[in-house]
Order: structure tokens, then C-alpha cells, then sequence
């Protein structure tokens, strides 16, 4: 069974998530605090997409989130924020989120980004797993146990930051148009708004740039996208 963990203190809206997601052919993990959601996430080793719901009685979505990363753990995660000023914190805090879905949703919506999610974080490795590894001045990106190395260390990445890596490693100096990273990354039935993307350059160049204030490796293509070059 596809387990979702759905973590949402409303009832009524955590009913409504919890029965269109059965409908799609998940199966939901509910909970309702936070603490409860991390237990759910111990006890269920399986589920490979959480829904956050940001505002909570105990600990909030964002601090849900960065302790789910915190343990190492990669799952697919979706915010659910009540209203679009809650993005910009997703933004300022880069808690590690991969998606977020502003409420009032409708059930085609979350599930086109669950599967799609879904997908990303799918084992589909197919013909990924013979090829081995891309190298790119420090970085060295393993297509086989999907981990990136800059100068021979560990950096830990989403699935969706490892998707953007991989897309820009196979495409040194290409300018990558922000629309060709949407549809590359997360599928071309994806819904979402292109500020996604910018959403998770931002937080690459973070654990990638020597500086991120002045990024060296994923450069900004003025009104267009992103590059890959030095
Ligand atoms: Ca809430």
C-alpha cells in the first residue's frame, strides 16, 4: 500500500484529505500533533509522502518538518498552508519541504501532487541504476544510491533537490529555462506554481555554494532560469 502520513488538527479537514486520499488509492496515516506525526513516521518506516499542516496546538509544521530531515530521513514532504503569506516563511526557513498547497484545496490538486511526489520519491530507478556517477568540478553525484559529494563529503538532499542536481549535472552550461525544471522534476501534470523551483534553487545553493549569497555553480539566467557552469 502507498502510505501517506497526513498530519492535520481540523478533523473536518483532516477527514476530507483522509477520504479522497483512499479514494486515489493511498492509504492515510493519520495525526494530529505533530508528536504524533513523527511517532507515525517511526512506526510506519514505509510511508514515503507526509502532508504537513503548518499551524498546530504543539509543535508546528515547520519545526515537524526540519526535525523529519534533521533525521536523515528523505520522504516526500507537502506543506499545507493556510494562506500564501505562510510560503515566504517555508521560503526564509527552508525547513526542507518539497511542495506546499495553500488551503482552501481541491482533493484533484493534493492528489496530483502526492503522485507526483509520489513518483520522485518512487524507486523507478530503471535505467538510472546501471549508469554510476556524474563528476562536476568538486561535485560528484552517484545516480546509484541518488547522494551528491562535494570535495569527497556527504550533502544531504531532498529527493527534489537531488532530481534538480541531476538535471543540471546532465546539462553543464545549458540555461535551463525555470519552466524545463518544472516539467523535468516534477512532471508535466504537475499543478504548482514556478516559484516552487526558485523555492528549492534557493535552498540548493544553501547546502551546495561556497557562498550563497553570491552562487558559483547554479547561476541565475536573468528572466529565464538557471544554470549549471563555472
Ligand atoms: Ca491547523
Amino acid at each position: 500500500m502507498k502510505k501517506v502520513l497526513v498530519l492535520e488538527d481540523e478533523s473536518s479537514i483532516r477527514s476530507f484529505v483522509v477520504i479522497n486520499l483512499k479514494r486515489s488509492g493511498y492509504e492515510p496515516v493519520e495525526a494530529e500533533t505533530g508528536e504524533k506525526a513523527l511517532e507515525e513516521l517511526k512506526k510506519n518506516p514505509d510511508i514515503r509522502v507526509a502532508l504537513l499542516d503548518v499551524m498546530l496546538p504543539d509543535i508546528d509544521g515547520f519545526e515537524v518538518c526540519r526535525r523529519i530531515r534533521a533525521s536523515g530521513s528523505k520522504i516526500g514532504i507537502i506543506m499545507l498552508t493556510a494562506k500564501s503569506q505562510e510560503m515566504d516563511k517555508v521560503t526564509g526557513l527552508m525547513t526542507g519541504a518539497d511542495d506546499y498547497v495553500t488551503k482552501p484545496f481541491s482533493p484533484a490538486e493534493l492528489t496530483a501532487r502526492i503522485d507526483a511526489l509520489y513518483r520522485r520519491t518512487g524507486g523507478e530507478e530503471g535505467e538510472e541504476s546501471v549508469s554510476g556517477e556524474l563528476v562536476s568540478g568538486p561535485f560528484k553525484l552517484n545516480t546509484r544510491n541518488r547522494t551528491l559529494e562535494k570535495n569527497g563529503v556527504r550533502i544531504r538532499l531532498t529527493q527534489i533537490e537531488y532530481s534538480i542536481m541531476k538535471l543540471f549535472m546532465d546539462n553543464p552550461g545549458k540555461a535551463l529555462s525555470r519552466e524545463d525544471i518544472l516539467n523535468s522534476v516534477w512532471g508535466r501534470d504537475y499543478f504548482g506554481e514556478l516559484k516552487i523551483v526558485d523555492v528549492n534553487i534557493r535552498r540548493l545553493r544553501i547546502k551546495i555554494e561556497d557562498d550563497p549569497t553570491i552562487p558559483s555553480y547554479i547561476t541565475t539566467v536573468w528572466g529565464f532560469g538557471y544554470k549549471w557552469g563555472f
